[in-house]
């Protein structure tokens, strides 16, 4: 599979380092609010890769942290915490919040189809962690204690721009306007990595440390817990773009410092998911998230659809009308497996493997999750039996995650009802004599009934009669006889 990687800027082959576990480490949500559909978008593409993983054979470690404590507004270490912002918004303490939002997100991802990491570890579990790895850094050098705080040093690497061209100037559009700079740091670009002084007053939580009372800074858990769960060696770390520069950059800049060695091989960033207006934020315009969306009436997997229509790596624009869009083609695609008519099992192998090439061609790609789609199509119209089209579509839904086969037979489940409620009349006769005329008559009552035009159905009953024929009405039809 090749798989494009942020930290060299090319699609490469992607070999893990033990050949039967694939390392991967996602970067949690803060929970302090519900996730918007634009975050949710690289957990449902992280997702796709991991299941990827494990169909081509792989076993796959994920981890992901949950981030209860240290991030405050501007990823650039400025403004207030954002779990104590919350936690003041909703005049509950910061673990009420923590575990409301974590439970929030993990319905949403349970929603989406969005597996759950094998670990998922709060930040606030590991501060012995981040303590080690600040003791070396301090020991080491790359770490330095001013005004209270633990700082890394980032002056000491040799290169701290993995991701991007990213300069001064850049940086300064991250750092929000009106707050102060923080007249510790030696080289602009250094990130704290132990509050203890600096937003001290009214934080909730706070721990014993060599450098005194405080917090960990929001860059050093997902160090810790990634080096806690994984090892030294990580083949691959998602995210999402936003995440690239400072936080990522600074994941690299403290893990290798401490380890003294490469640490991670594959970077894997999920673009933006942008309105009309701009990129999506919980601040800006509608705050969309998964609850809205089936309130609205769409089934979240839809929006998992929408997501697999296009490529991770290309900025995605979300509009009702695309949304709807995206709504037409899985229920049009539920519709044409519903219609499919499972037989004696038997499964053309030959076929089946050709059609799979086709899907692992388009993922092996770079996730090109938009021809994987396409690849579903191409099993619906091929000259195969429906057994072969039916374990095929659930084969390789078990890395696109759309329900296809159990939303289809919820659908066919719904349609036979309905046809069984209005369906097929029967017309018999008691001594199984066969009347053209009368037959026709009695569909003529049945039909009437159907359109409640009662008087109509009872005059037909009383010309029948009048001829001698009389009618008992009995389930999903009607029996007559001749008096
Ligand atoms: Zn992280």
């Amino acid at each position: 599979m090749k798989l494009y990687n942020s930290a060299t800027r090319k699609k490469e082959d992607f070999v893990p380092n033990s050949p039967d576990i694939v390392k991967m480490y996602t970067c949690g949500p803060t929970v302090y609010h519900f996730a918007h559909i634009g975050n949710l978008r690289s957990y449902i593409m992280e997702d796709i890769l991991e299941k990827y993983l494990r169909y081509t054979g792989y076993n796959v470690k994920r981890v992901m942290n949950i981030t209860d404590v240290g991030h405050l507004t501007s990823d650039a270490d400025e403004g207030e915490d954002k779990m104590l912002k919350g936690a003041k918004r909703e005049h509950k303490s910061v673990m009420e919040i923590a575990k409301f939002y974590t439970d929030a997100f993990f319905d949403d991802c349970r929603r989406l189809n969005i597996k759950r990491p094998d670990v998922v570890e709060p930040a606030t579990n590991c501060i012995g962690e981040y303590i080690e790895i600040l003791s070396r850094l301090m020991d080491t050098g790359y770490a330095y204690f001013a005004g209270g705080n633990v700082y890394f040093d980032t002056s000491k690497l040799e290169r701290y721009y993995i991701f991007n061209d990213f300069n001064e100037d850049d940086l300064a559009v991250g750092v929000r306007e009106g707050v102060e700079a923080d007249a510790n740091k030696r080289n602009k670009n250094d990130f704290v990595l132990w509050f203890t002084k600096s937003k001290f007053e009214d934080q909730a939580l706070k721990w014993d440390s060599p450098w005194g009372v405080g917090y960990p800074g929001w860059h050093i858990e997902c160090s810790g817990i990634a080096i806690k769960h994984l090892g030294e060696d990580l083949d691959i770390h998602c995210g999402g773009i936003d995440n690239a520069f400072p936080h990522h950059t600074n994941e690299i800049a403290q893990s290798e410092a401490f380890l003294g060695h490469k640490w991670c091989n594959y970077w894997m960033h999920v673009l933006h998911l942008n309105t009309n207006s701009g990129k999506m934020s919980k601040s800006s315009g509608e705050f969309l998230t998964v609850s809205l969306l089936a309130e609205k009436g769409y089934n979240p997997l839809v929006y998992r659809l929408f997501c697999l229509q296009s490529h991770y790596r290309k900025a995605l624009v979300f509009s009702w009308e695309n949304l709807d869009n995206a709504a037409v083609t899985y229920n049009k695609l539920i519709s044409k497996i519903a219609a499919l008519k499972p037989g004696n099992g038997a499964v053309d192998k030959a076929a089946a493997e050709e059609l799979r090439a086709r899907f692992t061609a388009a993922l092996d790609n770079d996730l090109n999750t938009s021809l994987a789609v396409t690849a579903l199509y191409d099993v619906l119209k091929a000259r195969v039996n429906d057994d072969t089209k039916l374990a095929l579509l659930g084969e390789l839904d078990t890395v696109l995650g759309l329900d296809l086969l159990q939303t289809a037979a919820g659908k066919r489940a719904v349609d036979e009802k309905a046809k069984a409620s209005t369906g097929e009349f029967n017309v018999v006769s008691e001594s199984g004599e066969e009347d053209a005329d009368v037959t026709a008559k009695i569909m003529a009552r049945a039909e009437a009934k159907r359109s409640k035009n009662f008087a109509e159905a009872d005059r037909i009953r009383d010309e029948l009669k009048a001829v001698g024929i009389e009618l008992t009405d009995i389930p999903n039809g009607a029996k007559w006889r001749r008096m």
